[in-house]
């Protein structure tokens, strides 16, 4: 990845840090779940409105490193009017972006975090906000913590 580019996608993870999106609880959420990375101390609840299969409202609250607050923060304005079917296909090829550092052809912001593959104990930061939100959709807020989420 370019000097220029890995600077432009530092911007993106600064600018969602400093700048959340849709931060603060939902009042018309009809599914929450939360996770929690006890790792690195890291914890996410995301609200949202399914309306049949379409997200049509998503919010998420939470504290932790940047990564994960930033995370969060575009996993919100990733999500908010997909389909679940939609949701699912994004978060994989978020987590393919992490885990492999291949960033897709186009620029994204999904690919802001494909830095975070060299640090592996940072991916669990990075996918703790779309963990949550994909327990949030299975309606089984029960369990969302990564740590024991299959990667
Ligand atoms: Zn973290």
């Amino acid at each position: 990845m370019s000097a220029d580019l890995t600077e432009l996608y530092q911007q993106v993870i600064l600018d969602h840090n400093r700048r959340p999106r849709n931060r603060g609880k939902l009042p018309t959420a009809n599914r929450v779940a939360h996770g929690d990375n006890p790792s690195c101390g890291d914890q996410c609840s995301v609200y949202l409105r399914l309306d049949g299969d379409r997200i049509a409202e998503i919010t998420f609250d939470g504290s932790g490193c940047a990564i994960s607050q930033a995370s969060a923060s575009l996993m919100t304005t990733q999500l908010k009017g997909k389909t679940t079917a939609d949701a699912q296909k994004l978060y994989d090829e978020f987590h393919t972006i992490v885990t492999t550092g291949q960033a897709p052809e186009e620029i994204s912001d999904l690919g802001a975090f494909a830095g975070v593959h060299a640090f592996p104990a940072r991916i669990k930061c990075a996918t703790l906000g779309w963990h949550a939100a994909l327990n949030a959709i299975k309606g089984d807020p029960a369990d969302a913590t990564t740590e024991t989420h299959k990667d």
